[in-house]
C-alpha cells in the first residue's frame, strides 16, 4: 500500500471527470516538514505554531521565532506556508504560563482572543513570520475568529506591522495573504462578510462540528456519538465552500476529516477543491479522487441530503455506494 501511495506522488489530484483537487499538508514541527517532498503535497495547508511554544522552557524571544519559521520556509523553498498563530489555552497549555483556572477551558480564553486580548504577543509572533517572509509568499492564519471584528482587528494588527518593517527598511514578504479560520459556528452565519475581507477561508472542521454539537472533540463519551457525516454538518460545510466561490475567496478545509477518503469524497461532493491533511492521508486520499466522478458524487450525495429521513449520518450510505464504484 504505502509503496503504491508513494508511485502517486508526483500524480496530480485529478478526478475522473477531469476536475483538480488540491492536496496540503499540515504540519507542526520542523520534523514534519520534509514529508511536504515525500507526500507531494502542494504546500503546507496549515502551520500549528503552538506545538513550537509548547515545548519550549520559556516564552520564545522574537528572535527564536523568526529562526524557526525561516527554518521550515528554507526547508520548502518552492511551496507555500500558511502559518497559523498561537493556538493555545483549552486543552494546549503552555507549562510557563500561569495557568488560569476556567469553568469551560474550550469556551474560555484561548486562541486569538488571547492575542487580541495580549496584542505584543501576536505582534511579536507576526513580526518574526514577516521577517521570515522577506522575498517569500506568506500567508498568515487566524484561528479561532468568531466574527469579522475579531478578523479586521487581527488584521489591523498585522498590517500594522508590516508598515513598521517598511519604516525600518527591513526586507518584506514578496506578497502577504491573511486568513480566517471558520471554525467557531457564529461565523456561519457571517460567510459573505467574512469571505469579503479574508485572502482565504480555512475550515477547522475539528473545532466546528465540536461546537455544532457541544461535544467535546477529546471527550470520547460524546465525540463518538455525532458523525461528520451528518446533515448539519455538511451543509454547514456546503455553506462555507458556497461563500467561497461567491467571494472569489479561495477555501481550504484542514481539520481531520479531510484526511479520512469517505469524508473527503463528501467534502468534493458538496463543493471543496482544496484540503489540507496529515501527510500519511496524502496517498489514500488521492488515490480516492483519482476513482471519483464528481458530478455523479455530487447527485448522489445531494439526494441523500434531501431526502429528510431523520438518519444521524449519511455515512453507512455514502460508503455503500463508494465501495460500489
Ligand atoms: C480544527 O479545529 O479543525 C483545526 C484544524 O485546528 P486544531 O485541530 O489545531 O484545533
Ligand atoms: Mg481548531
Amino acid at each position: 500500500r504505502q509503496e503504491q501511495y508513494a508511485k502517486l506522488r508526483d500524480v496530480p489530484a485529478i478526478s475522473k471527470d477531469g476536475v483538480e483537487i488540491a492536496l496540503h499538508m499540515n504540519a507542526g514541527l520542523a520534523i514534519d516538514v520534509p514529508h511536504v517532498h515525500d507526500t507531494g503535497a502542494q504546500s503546507i495547508g496549515l502551520f500549528r505554531t503552538e506545538l513550537q511554544f509548547m515545548l519550549a522552557s520559556r516564552f520564545p524571544r522574537m528572535d527564536e521565532q523568526y529562526r524557526f519559521y525561516k527554518g521550515v520556509l528554507d526547508a520548502v523553498p518552492n511551496r507555500p506556508v500558511t502559518f497559523r498563530t498561537l493556538d493555545i489555552g483549552s486543552d494546549k497549555i503552555l507549562p510557563y504560563m500561569a495557568t488560569i483556572e476556567e469553568e469551560n477551558p474550550a469556551l474560555g480564553w484561548r486562541a486569538i482572543r488571547i492575542g487580541l486580548d495580549r496584542p505584543g504577543l501576536l505582534r511579536m509572533q507576526i513580526r518574526a513570520m514577516l521577517k521570515a517572509g522577506a522575498g517569500r509568499e506568506l500567508r498568515i492564519m487566524f484561528p479561532m475568529i468568531a466574527n469579522v471584528s475579531e478578523f479586521e482587528a487581527a488584521k489591523a494588527i498585522a498590517l500594522r506591522e508590516l508598515a513598521h518593517l517598511r519604516r525600518h527598511r527591513y526586507p518584506e514578504p514578496l506578497t502577504l495573504k491573511l486568513g480566517a479560520m471558520v471554525e467557531v459556528p457564529s461565523l456561519l452565519w457571517e460567510l459573505d462578510l467574512i469571505a469579503a475581507r479574508a485572502d482565504f477561508l480555512s475550515v477547522g472542521s475539528n473545532d466546528l462540528v465540536q461546537y455544532m454539537y457541544a461535544a467535546d472533540r477529546d471527550n470520547t463519551r460524546v465525540s463518538k456519538r455525532y458523525d461528520n457525516l451528518s446533515t448539519p454538518v455538511l451543509r454547514a460545510l456546503e455553506r462555507v465552500a458556497d461563500a467561497g466561490r461567491r467571494a472569489r475567496t479561495p477555501v481550504t478545509l484542514c481539520g481531520e476529516m479531510g484526511g479520512r477518503p469517505l469524508e473527503a469524497l463528501a467534502l468534493i461532493a458538496i463543493g471543496y477543491r482544496s484540503l489540507s491533511m496529515a501527510p500519511a492521508a496524502i496517498g489514500p486520499v488521492k488515490s480516492m479522487i483519482l476513482n471519483l466522478d464528481i458530478d455523479e458524487a455530487q447527485v448522489f450525495l445531494a439526494t441523500l441530503l434531501a431526502s429528510d429521513d431523520g438518519a444521524p449520518s449519511v455515512r453507512e450510505k455514502l460508503r455503500e455506494y463508494a465501495v460500489a464504484r
